[in-house]
């Protein structure tokens, strides 16, 4: 049977994918609750704009009111809370919007959630589920060997990760204290098609198209998991609909890289793909990968993550799909054919990136 589904964060960049999948993929119904920060653009949306099983709110999550009566309004089965700020640089330059948003906004939708659960029968309010997804980096760094499981202990570096470290815990508390059904996802570095300019894949990108320093932080040795988009979309169905109630359940790629290595990578598949087909007429001497520039690391750099998935694997069947390669090569044809859609973004001067040297994963 068809589902309501809200979507807070929906014009983001996992969160634009996860409704592009729930609207064309499956029957639900979507509200997507979403502030609209720099990072939220709904020209991801573009395709689905229309359909009448999609309505969007523009509103902020930390106010409760919004929430309740958007819940009251619209009767949601699930809740799927996206919304974020998601930049570690910025997380650093200016803590404050990371705790109001990644703690508070948790909090009041908890809060919304758990008196909107009183309203409902037995019946739904038995269905009813709050997922929570969030992040590999609460766990904090790991050595050379070993695996982030859903037992490892939280060890946040940055006030991103310590801020999401928080929501999770937030959000357990109100499973054990409560009663509320949640279930929670914390998942590695996601990368495919409308990732705002402004991270590692879409920046390195950019950059080089136009000519300009690849920078890279410390010696690019960072090693991080990395999942395409849609496979990642595709998990947090699996969980919402199918995971156990009060249980995590990490979610990663099987792709450990370091940062050198996927910045080669792109470069091999723009000399490839860009010059060829004409999507750029800068052609650099000594190709892409001489504009390759190393900047100082930033303070508190995790050198390594890796998920075990092991657990959505065998208890819930899901498996990633796309390969690093190939979604990678999918991931640049798209930037190269949607030129317009960043330079659209980066054009608003509200939107701008944070910073072309801060390459944050
Ligand atoms: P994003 O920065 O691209 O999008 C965040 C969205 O949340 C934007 O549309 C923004 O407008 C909206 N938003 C911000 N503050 C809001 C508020 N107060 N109220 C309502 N909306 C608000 O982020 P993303 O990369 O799509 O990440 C989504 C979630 O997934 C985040 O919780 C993030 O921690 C988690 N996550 C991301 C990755 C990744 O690699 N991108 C990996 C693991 C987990």
């Amino acid at each position: 049977m068809s589902k309501t589904i809200l979507v807070t964060g929906g014009a983001g960049f996992i969160g634009a994918a996860l409704i592009r999948f729930l609207i064309n993929e499956t029957d639900n119904r979507v509200i997507n609750l979403d502030k609209l920060t720099y990072a939220g653009n709904l020209l991801s949306l573009k395709d689905i704009e229309g359909d009448e099983r999609y309505h969007f709110i523009h509103g902020d999550i930390c106010d409760k009111t919004l929430v309740c009566q958007t819940l009251k309004h619209f009767q949601p089965d699930f809740i799927m809370n996206l919304a974020a700020e998601s930049h570690v640089d910025r997380s650093i330059e200016g803590p404050s919007a990371f705790i109001e948003t990644n703690i508070l906004g948790t909090f009041s939708l908890l809060e919304a959630a758990r008196s909107y659960c009183l309203t409902l029968s037995d019946e739904k309010r038995h269905g009813f589920r709050f997922h929570h997804i969030s992040t590999d980096e609460v766990y904090g760094e790991l050595g050379d060997t070993g695996y982030f499981t859903e037992e490892s202990p939280y060890l946040p570096s940055s006030p991103y990760s310590a801020s999401k470290a928080a929501s999770d815990h937030l959000v357990r508390a109100w499973s054990r204290t409560y009663n509320l059904p949640v279930v929670l996802t914390n998942c590695s570095n996601n990368y495919g098609a409308y990732q705002y300019p402004e991270k590692l894949i879409p920046l390195v990108i950019m950059n080089a198209l136009s000519g300009k320093p690849i920078p890279i932080y410390g010696d690019g040795k960072q090693i991080r998991d990395w999942l395409y988009v849609d496979d990642h979309v595709r998990a947090l169905y699996c969980v919402v609909t199918k995971g156990e109630v009060g249980e995590t359940y990490n979610i990663g790629g099987c792709n450990e890289k370091t940062n050198l290595e996927v910045v080669t990578a792109i470069c091999e598949l723009l000399e490839e793909l860009a010059l060829t087909n004409a999507y750029s007429s800068n052609e650099i001497d000594g190709g892409f990968s001489s504009l390759i520039t190393y900047v100082t690391d930033r303070p508190g750099h995790d050198t390594r993550y890796a998920i075990d998935a092991g657990k959505i694997a065998r208890e819930l069947n899901w498996q990633p799909m796309e390969s690093f390669n190939s979604g990678l090569r999918k991931t640049v044809i798209w930037y190269l054919e949607n030129q317009a859609w960043c330079q659209s973004i980066l054009s608003k001067p509200q939107n701008k990136p944070f910073s072309q040297n801060k390459p944050s994963e």
